[in-house]
């Protein structure tokens, strides 16, 4: 008889040479429990996935009701389903009035996709900017936007007629021009390991789009749903996407994505060729349920406002001479030790400890810090104590 680990790494496609390989029994809250109840405060919420903990009753609830109804139809575009018209028509009223239709896909990667297809469609145009250290997905399109050539060398050739500039720098805005179908950025730079944008940077980058005719495509997979207190990052910077994508904790816990433009934008996809974008499965309409609940729970919440009390106790209580650096954006830090080997020691650990952390995939010497919006004042208080004692016992 093969162990459960035994048949893991026998048939579950690998991702890497060690993978952390905990057995999950169940998921409450903050917390996830392996096959032993050993309990385990989830610092990163599956990368920013569960953002209002695990299993919230909210959601769970609207989930089931859903599965009383009906689960796949036909879901895109043809038929009416009340848990689409419901999540888009409550995105569009909390969002600015030109960002009104949105096109519901699996996940974040998908979006980004459709985003880029609507932005060749609308310009027609063929060239795209990114900004160096930015990661937008998995699949062809997505990853051609990732400047490491570590990661994307193996699968090469990705998209022709992109180009990167640094995140943060003004005179690289100059290589925006009127080829450029879009600039795709994130208003944090989450991989690269919460990197916040300068004053006026956002706004120069807007103000270039405008200049050349460049539509602007902002990535919110992470940061949107509240994570960096306000309910979408883009708000604090007083500008407005041509097309907004989100996925992660949209779904609260189930997987859909979505990028949202105006409806004169989108509808484009409609003709010449119809079905510009097709997807099977987006905007299924139990993730729709769950995603619905979870916008409606954030919004009628205090949490958002309770986001910058919060990241100001973990800021307050992550104090260690080994931190070089707490850079944060809201519920999500990153926490800078002296190099890659002093992160794994201390997640390896808080794991024994029973908190789950990771580092970022464009900077490994940071600690990623992204947990439920749910997450209360004492448990920030262990949780900050667990990575001190972990740092105090790695430091030699
Ligand atoms: N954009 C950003 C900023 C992300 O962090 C991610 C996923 N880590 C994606 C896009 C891609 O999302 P997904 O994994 O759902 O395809």
């Amino acid at each position: 008889m093969f162990s459960e680990r035994q048949l893991f790494l026998r048939h579950v496609a690998q991702t890497s040479e060690s993978p952390l390989m905990l057995e999950i029994e169940r998921a409450e809250g903050l917390y996830l429990f392996d096959k032993n109840g050993k309990r385990y405060m989830d610092l990163i919420a599956g990368i920013s996935v569960s953002i209002l903990g695990h299993r919230h009753p909210e959601v769970q609830k609207a989930i089931q009701n859903q599965l009383e109804k009906y689960w796949h139809t036909l879901v895109y575009g043809e038929f009416i389903l009340s848990p689409q018209v419901q999540l888009a028509t409550l995105l569009s009223k909390h969002l600015p009035t030109t960002l009104n239709a949105v096109y519901f896909t699996n996940s974040g990667t998908e979006a980004i996709e459709g985003a880029m297809k609507l932005a060749k469609r609308v310009t027609g145009r063929k060239h795209f900017i990114a900004a160096y250290d930015a990661y937008h997905g998995s699949t062809q399109g997505a990853m051609s936007l990732n400047s490491s050539a570590y990661f994307t060398k193996a699968y090469k050739p990705l998209l022709p007629n992109i180009d990167w500039i640094r995140y943060n720098n003004f005179d690289d805005l100059k290589k925006i021009t009127k080829k450029t179908a879009a600039v795709v950025i994130e208003i944090v730079q989450a991989e690269a390991g919460i990197i916040t944008p300068k004053e006026n940077y956002l706004k120069a980058i807007r103000e270039r789009c405008n200049e050349t005719d460049t539509l602007l495509i902002l990535d919110e997979v992470q940061s949107g749903m509240g994570r960096t207190g306000k309910l979408w990052a883009f708000c604090k910077h007083q500008i407005v996407p041509d097309i907004l994508v989100l996925a992660k904790g949209l779904g609260g816990g189930m997987p859909i994505g979505a990028f949202i433009a105006d409806k004169s934008l989108m509808d484009t996809f409609t003709i010449n060729p119809v079905l510009g974008h097709i997807t099977t499965f987006g905007g299924h309409p139990v993730s729709c349920a769950a995603a619905l609940a979870t916008l409606q729970t954030i919004l009628s919440s205090d949490l958002i406002e309770q986001v910058h009390h919060k990241e100001k106790l973990f800021l307050d209580n992550l104090k260690n001479p080994r931190i070089k650096e707490v850079r944060s954006a809201g519920l999500w830090l990153a926490v800078e030790l002296e190099n890659f080997e002093v992160v794994q020691k201390v997640i390896q650990n808080c794991l024994e400890n029973g908190l789950l952390t990771d580092w970022f995939l464009f900077n490994d010497k940071s600690l990623r810090i992204a947990p439920p919006l749910t997450i209360n004042d004492a448990e920030i208080l262990q949780a900050c104590a667990i990575i001190c004692q972990a740092l105090s016992i790695n430091a030699d």
